[in-house]
């Protein structure tokens, strides 16, 4: 048979048809009036998306920049910061405030779980100068609650600065950025926003623009307060990614698209089709014995060990090689023990039956365990047949808009 390519893997995502097509029409110089519209309004759809009225900026790198950005800007060295990590995404902020010459207090939660809040509360120090942390570990398929860490931190710390790698947060779990006090949420182009990598954009409060006053790590290309001045006319500080921003702006109108042409409204849509895609994939992994490895599970991806004695990469090769889609294997330590699967962008219905086929044909022609074939598809179709929309979730988006 054919074999289309296709990714389920948690970055790059699947491209945006529409959005190709902007990107192949980019054909602007950057420092015109045609671009200076298009960078003002792809900004402006940005915090609506986002969900802030913070400041929210573009750069033209991978998420790791805009994480490397969030400490060079806010610390100086010998700041006393927190990583809380429980993967290879916190074990990078460690890396990154070692590199800045920070003083780093780490709370670490083991692979596939999250944080005890008790344990947050107690490692936060009166000098904690910034809080970094995931919304959801990528490498686990973990989804941490940054309403409580953020919490914790107000009431012991208020000063702290919180920062939240949200790469594969956004567009897969709410934020309510102000109200619960995010100062700097970070998202990447090759995430739920469907386009390529190449882009990051982070939101930047008014407490994270003070600290940046007297910060004084090292900083040039990544300097937040010279793209900020730049933005305000409409420019970038350096040649931006012209074709990736054009990308950007088109799938920001699909995704208002999917609500009326609300964005706000739209991002819950894409929060809902991730989670209805992450709990079918679940359901149909469990019911042909495969284990779900978090706790704490995330809308972004799945993530699943395979029973003992088996390896996780004979999965993700014969998927492959037998129907063209591009599943990921565990990170690290975390290789040949787990699969992930994303859900985060632009996959629907069709997509997630699809893959949930063939792993059922994987699960029982290659790792022969006894399974029955449409077991797991039947999992997955009881699961969409009683799927309701998440009342919470636009419970909390009116809050949101009423505060
Ligand atoms: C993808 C991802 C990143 C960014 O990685 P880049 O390769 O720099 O784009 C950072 N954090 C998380 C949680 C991610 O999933």
């Amino acid at each position: 048979m054919f074999r289309k390519t296709r990714l389920y893997t948690p970055g790059p995502t699947p491209l945006l048809p529409a959005a190709q097509f902007a990107m192949a029409a980019a054909d602007l110089h950057h420092r015109t009036p045609e671009f200076r519209a298009l960078y003002t309004r792809v900004l402006a759809q940005l915090k609506e998306f986002v969900g802030t009225q913070n400041d929210v900026l573009l750069l033209a790198c991978s998420g790791t920049g805009a994480m490397e950005s969030s400490v060079s800007n806010l610390t100086s060295p010998g700041d006393r910061v927190l990583v809380l990590t429980a993967g290879k995404f916190g074990e990078r902020w460690t890396a990154l405030a070692k590199a800045f010459g920070c003083t780093i207090d780490q709370l670490d939660a083991p692979y596939g779980q999250t944080f005890d809040l008790a344990t947050v509360n107690a490692a936060l120090k009166p000098d904690t100068k910034v809080v970094y942390v995931q919304a959801t570990e990528t490498s686990t398929a973990t989804r941490h609650d940054i309403r409580a860490i953020a919490e914790t931190i107000r009431a012991v710390t208020p000063e702290a600065l919180l920062v939240v790698d949200g790469i594969t947060g956004l567009g897969t779990t709410h934020f309510d950025v102000d109200g619960w006090g995010i100062d700097i949420l970070i998202g990447g182009s090759q995430k739920a926003v469907m386009i390529p990598p190449g882009l990051a954009y982070l939101s930047v409060s008014d407490r994270a623009w003070a600290a940046m006053e007297s910060s004084k790590n090292p900083r040039y290309y990544f300097d937040l307060r010279k793209e900020r001045k730049n933005a305000k006319n409409g420019e970038s500080a350096y040649t931006p990614s012209v074709a990736l921003i054009a990308g950007l702006g088109a799938a920001l109108d699909y995704i208002a698209g999917q609500a009326g042409g609300n964005l706000a409204e739209g991002r819950i849509a894409l929060i809902e089709n991730a989670e209805t895609c992450a709990v079918m994939t679940r359901a149909a992994l469990a019911a042909l014995g495969f284990t779900v490895f978090s706790n704490a599970p995330a809308a972004a991806a799945t993530a699943v060990t395979v029973p003992e004695g088996l390896d996780s990469g004979a999965v993700v090769k014969e998927v492959k090689a037998r129907f063209g889609a591009v599943i990921a294997n565990g990170q690290g330590e975390m290789k040949g023990k787990l699969f992930r699967i994303a859900h985060l962008g632009f996959f629907d219905y069709m997509d997630t039956i699809a893959l949930i086929g063939a792993l059922e044909l994987v699960a029982h022609d290659t790792l022969k365990l006894p399974v029955k074939l449409g077991q797991g598809l039947a999992a997955a179709q009881e699961v969409f047949a009683s799927r309701k929309p998440n009342q919470a979730l636009h419970e909390q988006l009116g809050e949101a808009v009423v505060a």
